[in-house]
C-alpha cells in the first residue's frame, strides 16, 4: 500500500491508510494541552482480598476526556505520547493525582488502601525519576509502602542496569514496585533477581483461559514463581466466579476485574471502600 516515489521516501497514497494518518496526527496536536485544558482523569479499579473480605489497593487507570470524541482510553493514547515525549508530563500528573486522592482517603480513614499506578518505560529514562517520585509520596503524606508503581517486562529489557538502578532505589526506599502483565513479555525469570520487585500481576490473558476446574499450567507456574521468589500476587481480569475459585486454590488471594468492579472515578470508587464489592460477600 505504500508506493516508492522516488529514492528519497514513500508517498501515501491510500486514502484509507490516508485518513488513518491524519486521525494519528490530530490524536498527536489533541493531546498537545490536553493536561492543560484539564482533560485528563483518573479512574479507580479496587483489588480484593478473598481473606480479609475488602477493598486493600486501587489501580489508577487513565482516562482522556476529549471534547469531541469523547472518553478514550489509554491504549490509544498512550503510545502517542510515549512517541512524542508527552508521556513524563503525563506521568507526573498520574502520580500527583493518585497520590491526593490517596491521600484524601487516608484522611477519610482508610490508612490501610495501597494505590498501585502505571508507569511507562519512558518514564525511567529520567535521571531524577526517583527522586521525584519520592518527593510526591513525602508531599502528600503517602507511606510509601502504600504506593505501588507497575511496570512491564518491556521495560526491564531495554537498558536493563540502569533501569534495575531505578527499581533497586526504589524499592529501598521502600515503595512497592508489581510487574503488569506479567508472563506476556519476553523477559528471563533471571530479571527477577535483578529488579527486586515486590508484586507479581497474573496477565487477564491466562486469567481468561480458566473456566471450570481446569487449572492453566502458566497460572500454576506463576503462582509457583511466586511463591519462590516471596513476592504478592494479583490476579487481574477476573470475570467469573470460577476463575475467582481456581486462583483460591492454586493460592491466589487478591484479584482485580469486572466481577468485582469495573474502574470508576473517585466518587463512585469510593464507595466500594465503604461497602466492599457484594461479590466478596
Ligand atoms: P493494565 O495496567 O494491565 O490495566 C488493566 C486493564 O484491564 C485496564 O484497561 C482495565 O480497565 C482493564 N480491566 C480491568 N478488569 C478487567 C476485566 O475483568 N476484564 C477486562 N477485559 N478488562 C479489565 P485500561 O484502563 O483501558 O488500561 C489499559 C492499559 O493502559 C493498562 O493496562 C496500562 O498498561 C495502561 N495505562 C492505564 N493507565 C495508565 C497510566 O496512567 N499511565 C500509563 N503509562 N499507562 C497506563
Ligand atoms: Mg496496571
Ligand atoms: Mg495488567
Ligand atoms: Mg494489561
Amino acid at each position: 500500500k505504500v508506493k516508492r516515489s522516488g529514492k528519497n521516501g514513500f508517498r501515501f497514497f491510500d486514502a484509507e491508510l490516508n485518513a488513518h494518518h491524519r486521525q494519528r496526527v490530530s490524536l498527536e496536536n489533541d493531546l498537545h494541552g490536553a493536561l492543560e485544558r484539564e482533560e485528563f482523569e483518573l479512574y479507580f479499579q479496587p483489588q480484593v482480598s478473598l481473606a480479609q473480605r475488602r477493598v486493600v489497593g486501587m489501580e489508577a487507570l487513565l482516562r482522556w476526556n476529549h471534547p469531541l470524541q469523547g472518553q478514550i482510553g489509554p491504549s490509544t493514547f498512550v503510545p502517542v505520547a510515549e512517541e512524542t515525549g508527552m508521556i513524563g508530563e503525563i506521568s507526573r500528573w498520574v502520580l500527583h493525582q493518585a497520590c491526593r486522592q490517596l491521600m484524601k482517603w487516608r484522611e477519610a480513614g482508610h490508612v490501610d488502601l495501597r494505590m498501585s499506578l502505571n508507569l511507562s518505560p519512558h518514564d525511567f529514562d529520567h535521571p531524577d525519576m526517583v527522586q521525584e517520585v519520592l518527593s510526591i509520596v513525602d508531599r502528600y503524606h503517602i507511606p510509601p509502602a502504600h504506593l505501588e508503581l507497575e511496570i512491564t517486562e518491556s521495560m526491564m529489557m531495554q537498558d536493563t542496569e540502569a533501569a534495575a538502578a531505578k527499581v533497586r532505589a526504589l524499592r529501598a526506599a521502600g515503595l512497592g514496585v508489581a510487574i503488569d502483565d506479567f508472563g506476556t513479555g519476553y523477559s528471563s525469570l533471571s530479571y527477577l533477581q535483578q529488579f527486586p520487585v515486590n508484586c507479581l500481576k497474573i496477565d487477564r490473558s491466562f486469567v481468561r483461559e480458566l473456566s471450570g476446574p481446569m487449572i492453566n499450567p502458566i497460572i500454576s507456574a506463576i503462582t509457583g514463581i511466586a511463591r519462590g521468589f516471596g513476592l504478592h500476587l494479583i490476579a487481574e481480569g477476573v470475570e467469573q466466579v470460577e476463575q475467582v475459585r481456581v486462583l483460591r486454590s492454586l493460592g491466589c488471594d487478591t484479584m482485580q476485574g469486572y466481577y468485582f468492579a469495573h474502574p470508576a472515578a473517585a466518587t463512585e470508587a469510593e464507595r466500594w471502600l465503604i461497602t466492599p464489592p457484594c461479590a466478596l460477600a
